[in-house]
């Protein structure tokens, strides 16, 4: 593994670190063994959120068994004002069985009305900064989807990490990543994989650790055999073969994909709209067809069950327009 500075802050991190959404799809034993595995893998830094439901509890009953001794743990909330971030922030540390948290981080802040009432008198980061006193968080970070509103967070001074959705794909956010290093920020690359859909991981991931402005990525892994991949990376053995073929990959997923973030549920009629896009890209671009229309036929409720109430598209951060998405899902996979 190798290991950077994440901005000022004093972290040593490696490079490759653990984005913790998808441990909420596997047992508490589960995902204790993929944790294990990241450590022998020398992965030192751990992200998760108050709104993956269970993760925080799950990486908490892993340091109970394991220790947390050697590890880095950021987390966040969704909460915009100052009660409401002492909350979570509780939550958080009793959650993970920690005293502090290294880095805690305002989850999402993806307004200008929300970035104003979060840097405001009562607003969230006054929380993080009473808690930085107290020693219960070490570094405060912002995160979000969209550069142009984590920008007055960049340029506030207040935030020593920045995290946001950076890969060989989406690359909208390099000029606030470059902006937030050169301030001596710690910067993160969330959705590495591009949710997912980007396929070849090694090839991705080398993508990134190769971006100057990047620190650290946090892929999601949910088994041991993907930290293996995923760690593998550092060792350099990505050949242009291989990014040859990531530049075709990207080249045929064009601009309208869903990243599989999550944001957008829950659906008020239980459609479970990012399987719904993956099981019909798995169809249309993988050569998958049997898999994808047997998985697809397995959920319980289906595109063509949408109302195109539009609740889902208010939350989408690519502003994605689900309702068309999923009127084309049912078209091709016939319901
Ligand atoms: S538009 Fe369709 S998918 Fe979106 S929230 Fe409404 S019913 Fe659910
Ligand atoms: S539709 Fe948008 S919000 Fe929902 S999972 Fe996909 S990218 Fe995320």
């Amino acid at each position: 593994m190798r290991y950077t500075e994440l901005g000022t802050t004093g972290i040593k991190a490696s490079v490759i670190s653990f984005g913790g959404i998808p441990i909420q799809r596997v047992s508490v034993e589960e995902a204790a063994d993929i944790l294990s595995a990241c450590k022998e893998s020398g992965i030192n830094f751990i992200d998760t959120a108050r709104l993956y439901t269970n993760s925080e509890e799950k990486i908490g009953e892993y340091f109970k068994g394991h220790g947390r001794e050697g590890w880095y743990v950021a987390s966040k909330s969704p909460a915009r004002d100052r009660d409401g971030m002492l909350q979570d922030l509780a939550r958080s540390i009793e959650n993970m069985a920690c005293d502090y948290i290294d880095l805690y981080q305002l989850h999402n802040v993806s307004t200008v009305q929300d970035m104003e009432r979060v840097l405001g008198p009562g607003g969230a980061l006054e929380a993080l900064e009473e808690a930085k006193k107290q020693g219960l968080v070490r570094h405060i970070g912002l995160t979000g989807h969209k550069p142009e509103i984590l920008d007055t967070g960049v340029s506030s001074g207040r935030f020593e990490c920045l995290q946001v959705p950076f890969n060989a794909m989406e690359k909208q956010a390099l000029p606030l990543l470059k902006k937030a290093k050169q301030k001596g920020m710690g910067t993160i690359a969330m959705k590495p994989l591009a949710g997912g859909a980007l396929t070849l991981a090694a090839a991705a991931l080398d993508y990134i650790l190769n971006c100057s402005w990047v620190d650290v990525a946090i892929p999601g892994m949910q088994s041991v055999r993907e930290v293996q991949e995923n760690c593998s990376v550092v060792e350099g053995k990505v050949t242009d073969k291989e990014r040859r073929q990531l530049e075709k990959l990207i080249a045929g997923l064009g601009t309208h994909f869903c990243r599989r973030c999550e944001y957008c549920q829950p659906c008020p009629n239980g459609l479970n709209i990012p399987s719904m896009f993956l099981f019909e890209g798995y169809y249309t671009r993988y050569n998958l067809k049997e898999w994808a229309m047997e998985r697809y036929s397995a959920l319980p409720v289906k595109a063509s069950d949408c109302t195109q109430c539009g609740v889902c598209e208010s939350r989408c951060p690519y502003e994605l327009p689900i309702r068309k998405m999923l009127k084309d899902t049912a078209a091709i996979m016939g319901k």
